[in-house]
């Protein structure tokens, strides 16, 4: 039987694809201590202000300013107000001795700052600058006011929005549940560290990395990863580890096996048990790709090549666990930075190079950009996003997709 050529078809298109299939997860509720990298299933609307009141942003005296006509007045304290008292109204021709954080008393219209004041013995203190409106008081609802949306659904919590949702008094927030992901890698080839020393290891033998980061990438993007090892290049092996991967999983994610040769056996067993489109991308490193279902389960085969494995993940896999969980940024944002080598034989296809900023605020190029080298992607901290067939001379502006939000 002769099998048809699985469709070229360009990264955008396959992308598109992709995130049409992923629906979005169920919610569930969490602390917000253990928020950091959920997505937020619900719009967080505050009902009280930010700061709740007037307060002083600074340890001084709180002050009438038409009181303080020139520099040097002396005048008596009438309280002493710390951060957390309910103050009282300041009494006219007094000032008030106050924290930072305190609330600025009725009547009081500016703070002067303690390191422009000075005490005097008969208790009263001197103002030896006149004071501008307002100066030094942090205003009600400055940061959030009340009614305001401070956080939108779709938002990817970190720690600064842990921070902003405890400020409006949220202890317990809704988030889309994490997205449970079987991963295994494919490949008699492979052994794993610690089973094998390196001088121990058999002619054509090698270790299996892409487990090692394929479980850290999930694991950051908020998955729960059942790891179900390494799977022997045999059909009915295949098939037993995709019944297992689809039971209760949202995912099955496997890497290597997914070109078309004899002993690449991901298409038939998916095709066993599911459907399975495979896909060529016309990307430089990737290409064989495949999208699928088994069971209830979104099946993505990504291939065996290291780097291939890598760069496919974060440019297609990433976007498509965000979309499962709601989030409304998928993609990173390109910066436009020079480049500071020579691309003088560009591939056909889209090609994504490793590089690296340097000190010059220029992307240098990583000398082997082959995609079983994945060296070249410990030393990058970016990809350049390069049209295929265009060269690169040094000096111009290209597309850099920063590793550190990929990797997020
Ligand atoms: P495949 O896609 O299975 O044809 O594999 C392509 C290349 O990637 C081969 O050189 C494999 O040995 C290598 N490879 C596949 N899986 C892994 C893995 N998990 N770790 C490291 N290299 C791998
Ligand atoms: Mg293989």
């Amino acid at each position: 039987m002769n099998a048809p050529r699985p469709a070229l078809r360009s990264l955008d298109e396959a992308l598109a694809s992709l995130l049409a299939h992923a629906a979005l997860l169920p919610a569930e509720t969490v602390s917000t201590f253990d928020a950091d990298g959920r997505v937020l299933a619900e719009d967080l609307v505050s009902s009280l202000q930010v700061p709740p009141q007037d307060n002083s942003a600074m340890d001084g005296y709180a002050v009438r300013r038409g009181e303080i006509a020139d520099e040097g007045v002396p005048l008596p304290v009438s309280q002493r107000i710390p951060a957390g008292a309910a103050p009282q109204p300041l009494q006219p021709g007094t000032i008030a001795r106050i924290f930072t954080g305190a609330p600025v008393p009725a009547g009081a219209d500016a703070i002067v700052m303690q390191e422009d004041t000075e005490p005097l013995d008969d208790g009263r203190v001197r103002i030896q600058r006149v004071p501008s409106e307002g100066q030094w008081i942090r205003r009600s609802g400055e940061d959030i006011t009340r009614g305001s949306t401070v956080l939108a659904r779709g938002e990817r919590l970190g720690p600064a929005s842990q921070g902003l949702a405890a400020g409006i008094g949220r202890d317990r927030l809704q988030v889309a549940r994490r997205p449970r992901v079987a991963l295994f890698s494919t490949g008699d080839e492979l052994v794993m560290p610690g089973q094998v020393a390196p001088e121990a290891m058999k002619p054509g033998a090698i270790y299996n990395s892409n487990r090692f980061f394929l479980r850290s990438l999930l694991a950051r993007l908020g998955c729960e990863v059942q790891d179900l090892g390494i799977v022997p290049d045999v059909r009915e092996a295949t098939v037993q580890a995709l019944r297992d991967a689809a039971r209760g999983n949202d995912l099955i994610l496997t890497s290597g096996g997914v070109s078309v040769g004899e002993e690449d056996h991901i298409k038939p067993a998916v095709q066993q048990l599911g459907t399975l489109d495979l896909w060529q991308i016309a990307m430089k490193p990737g290409k064989p790709f495949a999208y699928g279902r088994v069971g209830d389960a979104h099946f993505i085969g990504l291939p065996g090549n290291p780097v291939s494995s890598f760069v496919t993940f974060v440019l297609l896999v990433r976007p498509f666990l965000l979309k499962l969980q709601g989030a409304s940024h998928l993609q990173p944002t390109a910066l436009q930075l020079p480049a500071h080598f020579d691309l003088k034989r560009p591939d056909k296809r889209r090609e994504f190079l490793r590089v690296r900023r340097n000190a010059q605020g220029g992307l240098d190029l990583f000398p082997n950009q082959s995609s079983g080298v994945l060296t070249s992607t410990v030393w990058a901290d970016g990809l350049v996003d390069n049209p295929g067939g265009q060269a690169i001379r040094h000096g111009d502006v290209v597309r850099f997709l920063p590793l550190a939000e990929l990797l997020s």
